[in-house]
């Protein structure tokens, strides 16, 4: 690029920026996401005025539309309890609003315009016609009984039936949302509606759900990183691997890690980390899937049980390994933690959570060299098979796991290709810069298209 168009650029992305911070302030995750998209775009366009002209990023960073909701539900005790709900349609261009919902005290809009904004990047890089959205609320599962999540669930529901539908928009699930939860709202809006339609994603076996949704975020994960490693040459096997988090997205990526013949080491939650230096087969899985899914235990419990463990408070990103795994929730990795990684030796990241490096951790990883995968690629698994899922509900057929598996691969593959195509280097590829510039490119085409819309 010359020097002319480098100026020209850095103008223009700090003439946005100052746009984006000033009409969301108080939103920083939602500016650092889309600080960390622009950055790779406004050199991609930079000799593509129409983009500029059409204000296509402009546009972009702009939900098509906000709704935020009053939730009143009763606890045990017979309290009046009340939480805020929200629904982000984020960008339907290329298709309907697709995207999970979030049961955090730490939701706010900020949080929620974040995940929305990444989620029709991800989307549309899984190939897959689905626009962006997000959702939740700040009602915190964790220490509640069933019969007040049922409660607080059909709530939430009963406000949030009238802005979704399987052509519209369909959302899943995300920390706080799992198997349970969808199952209380898919009910509520049957019970509403009176129709059986596809309009979550996630769900039961028994009623519309899709074969390896449960686990796709984590084995998709493991995939994308297995891609990156193949493509230096390299494999899991003998792998040291840490994982953060241990929910669904990180229980899933240890099964796969052990799979492909790596070791992972660590597992953690809010209240800190376990260090298993054996590694964490499959029994102690799960051990691990009973006593987050059933017991709704602590991770400190692993400790308890296998004497192979240590609990540390903290979390994991001191243990020396290969390859990280963030799977627990955004901004888990700061900084001095990346250097940590890298002087450790660690070689390849993949996040399995949504924006868990903050801008100044990826600056260390994409300083140093090493295979960084950033969320909206490496995590776009769970989505791809809630479109799969979705796919099979219109249809009225269910895939095998084999096939399903087989084409998340594909996905995953896919995903992998683009961000070479549009990340390659000299000697490198900048998956960061791949993964932004790939998924931009189908939604700018499609609100070229629309005109002014
Ligand atoms: P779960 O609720 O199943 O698990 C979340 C895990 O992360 C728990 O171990 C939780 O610990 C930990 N965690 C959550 N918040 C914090 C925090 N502030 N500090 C430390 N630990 C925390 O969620 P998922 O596994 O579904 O989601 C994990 C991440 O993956 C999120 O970023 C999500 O957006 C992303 N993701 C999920 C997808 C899915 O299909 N589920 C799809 C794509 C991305 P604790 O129990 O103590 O809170």
């Amino acid at each position: 690029m010359s020097k002319n168009i480098t100026g020209a650029t850095d103008k223009y992305l700090q003439r946005f920026l100052n746009g984006v911070e000033k009409r969301n302030q108080n939103e920083p995750e939602f500016i650092q996401a889309v600080s960390e998209v622009a950055e790779s775009i406004f050199p991609y366009i930079a000799d593509k005025p129409i983009y500029h002209e059409m204000q296509i990023l402009e546009r972009m960073a702009e939900p098509d539309r906000v709704v935020m909701f009053r939730v009143p539900w009763t606890d045990d005790e017979g309290n009046i309890r009340n939480q805020r709900g929200y629904r982000v349609q984020f960008n339907s261009s290329i298709g309907p609003y697709k995207g999970g919902l979030r049961f955090h005290p730490s939701v706010n809009l900020s949080v929620l315009k974040f995940l929305g904004f990444e989620q029709t990047f991800k989307n549309s890089l899984t190939g897959l016609p689905m626009g962006g959205g997000k959702g939740g609320s700040d009602f915190n599962p964790k220490g509640k009984s069933d019969n007040e999540v049922m409660r607080f669930c059909q709530s939430f529901m009963t406000e949030l039936y009238r802005h979704i539908g399987e052509d519209t928009d369909i959302p899943a699930g995300d920390i706080g949302v799992g198997a349970r939860e969808i199952g209380f709202l898919f009910g509520q809006y049957k019970r509403i509606e009176n129709r059986f339609v596809g309009v979550l994603t996630g769900k039961g076996m028994a009623f519309g759900g899709s074969k390896i949704r449960t686990e796709a975020t984590g084995y998709g994960t493991v995939y994308f990183m297995q891609n990156m490693l193949e493509h230096v040459s390299d494999g899991f096997k003998d792998k040291t691997v840490v994982v953060s988090g241990s929910g669904n997205v990180a229980s899933y990526a240890v099964q796969k890690v052990n799979d492909l013949g790596g070791k992972a080491v660590t597992l953690s939650d809010s209240s800190g980390f376990i260090h298993d230096p054996d590694g964490i087969d499959q029994e102690k899985l799960d051990f691990v899937l009973d006593l987050k899914n059933v017991r709704r235990g602590r991770i400190s419990e692993y400790a308890d049980k296998y004497k192979s463990a240590t609990f540390h408070e903290g979390r994991p990103w001191g243990v020396k390994c290969d390859i990280a795994l963030p799977c627990a929730t955004q901004n888990e990795i700061n900084g001095d933690e990346a250097k940590t990684l890298v002087d450790n030796g660690c070689m390849g990241i993949a996040e399995g959570a949504n924006m868990p490096t903050d801008l100044t951790g990826i600056g260390v990883f994409q300083n140093a060299g090493i295979l960084y995968a950033p969320s909206k690629a490496a995590n776009a698994g769970g989505v791809a098979v809630s479109g799969l899922e979705m796919s099979q509900n219109s249809a009225r057929i269910a895939w095998d796991e084999e096939e399903l598996d087989q084409r998340l691969k594909g996905i995953m593959k896919g995903i992998h290709d683009s961000c070479v195509q549009y990340g390659q280097q000299d000697d490198r590829v900048d998956y960061l810069a791949g993964a932004n510039i790939a998924g931009f490119i189908k939604v700018a085409e499609a609100m070229l298209s629309y005109g002014h819309t």
